[in-house]
Parts: C-alpha cells; sequence; structure tokens
C-alpha cells in the first residue's frame, strides 16, 4: 500500500508508534523512526532488523522542542531517501494528577510535545512536500480530545487543540496536495495505559463495547489506510479507532 513513499514517524520506539512503523514498513516504505534518546531508537531499530534485515529504516533522535534540529533531521531523511511523502506524528504524553495537584510546567510540557511540537514537525515537512508537490500528514489524537476525562486536564486539552491544528492544516494545505489527519485511539495496549492505576482502568475496559483494549495494530492499520492513496479523497478527519469506548 506505500510501495515507493518515505515516511517519518515520531515516538516511534515503542507502542503505536512502533507499530506504525513496521506496518509502513511491511507495505514497502522506507522509514525514518524518530525517538527522544537514541538508546530507545537504537534498540527498536535491532528489533526490526531482526524481523527483517532488508528493511529500509533509519533512526534518529531530534529534539522536538527546536525547530531548526527538526528541519535538519528532514532534510537527512530527504537525503537518504530522496523525498518524503508521509510525517507521522505520534509521539505523546500525558499525566493524569487532578486540576488541584497538576502543576503549570506540567501542563506546559504536555502542550509543548503534544501540540507545539505537532506544529513544528508538520510546518517543516511541508516545506518539503510542498517543494515536491505533495504529501500526508498524520497526528495521533485521542478518544479525550472528542469527550475529555475527568482528571489529567492538560492530556485532553492537548488533542482538543491537535485536533484543530489538523483540520485549520487540511483546509490550508489541500491547494498544495497536502492532506493532514488525525487518527484517535481508545484505550490501546502500551506503556501508557500500562501507567494507569488497574482501578482506573478496569472500569473503563468492562465498558468498552467491543469488550477490549485495542492493540498498537488496531491503530496502525488505521495510519496505514490513511497515509495510502486508498485516502486520497481524505483530509480533515479525526478517525476514532476506540471500539466505542467513552472515557
Ligand atoms: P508510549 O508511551 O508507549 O510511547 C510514546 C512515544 O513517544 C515513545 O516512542 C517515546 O519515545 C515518545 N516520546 C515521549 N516523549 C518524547 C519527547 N519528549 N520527544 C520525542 N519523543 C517522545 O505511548 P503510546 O501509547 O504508544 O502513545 C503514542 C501516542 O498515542 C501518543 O500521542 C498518545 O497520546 C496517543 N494515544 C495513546 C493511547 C493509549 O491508550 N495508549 C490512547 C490514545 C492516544
Amino acid at each position: 500500500m506505500l510501495q515507493g513513499k518515505a515516511a517519518v514517524v515520531t515516538g516511534g520506539t515503542r507502542g503505536i508508534g512502533y507499530a506504525i512503523v513496521k506496518s509502513f514498513l511491511e507495505n514497502g516504505a522506507s522509514v525514518a523512526l524518530w525517538g527522544s534518546r537514541q538508546e530507545t531508537v537504537d534498540k527498536a531499530l535491532e528489533s526490526l532488523r531482526q524481523e527483517n534485515p532488508d528493511w529500509p529504516v533509519i533512526g534518529m533522535a531530534p529534539d522536538l522542542g527546536k525547530y531548526e534540529e527538526i528541519e535538519k533531521a528532514l532534510t537527512e531523511v530527504k537525503n537518504t531517501f530522496g523525498k518524503l511523502d508521509i510525517m507521522v506524528n505520534n509521539a505523546g504524553i500525558s499525566a493524569r494528577d487532578t486540576l488541584y495537584d497538576y502543576k503549570t510546567e506540567d501542563f506546559d510540557r504536555i502542550m509543548d510535545l503534544n501540540v507545539n511540537s505537532v506544529f513544528r514537525c508538520s510546518k517543516a515537512a511541508a516545506v518539503l512536500m510542498k517543494e515536491q508537490g505533495g504529501g500526508v500528514i498524520l497526528n495521533t489524537s485521542s478518544m479525550v480530545s472528542l469527550y475529555g476525562q475527568p482528571a489529567g486536564v492538560g492530556y485532553p486539552a492537548s488533542k482538543f487543540a491537535l485536533n484543530g491544528l489538523t483540520k485549520s492544516m487540511a483546509r490550508e494545505l489541500g491547494k498544495d496536495h497536502i492532506r493532514v489527519n488525525a487518527v484517535a485511539p481508545g484505550v490501546i495496549h502500551t506503556d501508557m495505559v500500562e501507567a494507569i492505576p488497574s482501578e482506573m482502568i478496569e472500569p473503563i475496559i468492562k465498558g468498552i463495547p467491543l469488550g477490549r483494549m485495542g492493540e498498537p495494530e488496531d491503530i496502525a492499520n488505521a495510519f496505514l489506510f490513511l497515509a495510502s492513496d486508498m485516502a486520497s479523497y481524505i483530509t480533515g478527519a479525526v478517525l476514532s479507532v476506540d471500539g466505542a469506548a467513552m472515557t
């Protein structure tokens, strides 16, 4: 589905991002996997190479807080693969403190990665995509971007903002043949969910109509579809992949 395409996936070292990287590689893309630390990037690369030593995958750890570093890393990706077709903004963090305990620096940290860095990466990617005649930007949102959640205000606030960024970029960049979409996962079996206390997560899982948590591959399948030409008329969408769960 992605033969000949070149992609970047942020937060690609584990969880949902890693599943997206693997699915893109299995479907013919060349992929640059980005993570926050070189050690975790190298570990992810090693495990992908064990699966298939011929996969065209490189790893990098640019600081997503710095526009110039992102620009430099994207230029390196373009020089390596000859182009940049797909930018997946997947890296994200959360905190679940109540409003009374929530530290302003935690709120800022979450907004900076979950929203500001998506703006930075999308802007730098769009410049390259416009030059080459088009591309696809995909963002990992969350089901809490639709309903909010009863604790941890920064995370849903960041994902509401991400949906706004997605829809607005889609409207602005359509003329440059750049599609922009988001996937809003429900409760997905990754380290992020493992970190939530079981007394909080179990009632949520019980309430999921499909009767189970999602797996990272369930989300990767939606990214694969939206990245592919099968979704060539889809832009500005926030696709829920949540088993009809509600927080
Ligand atoms: P995870 O914690 O397993 O992975 C997070 C990824 O983000 C890692 O690769 C990590 O290296 C990267 N990352 C963290 N901080 C970073 C930083 N400062 N700079 C660069 N990279 C950084 O989480 P996950 O569950 O796979 O989450 C991936 C995305 O999915 C996030 O945007 C998250 O908000 C979203 N999401 C997850 C769930 C879920 O249930 N797991 C549900 C909805 C949305």
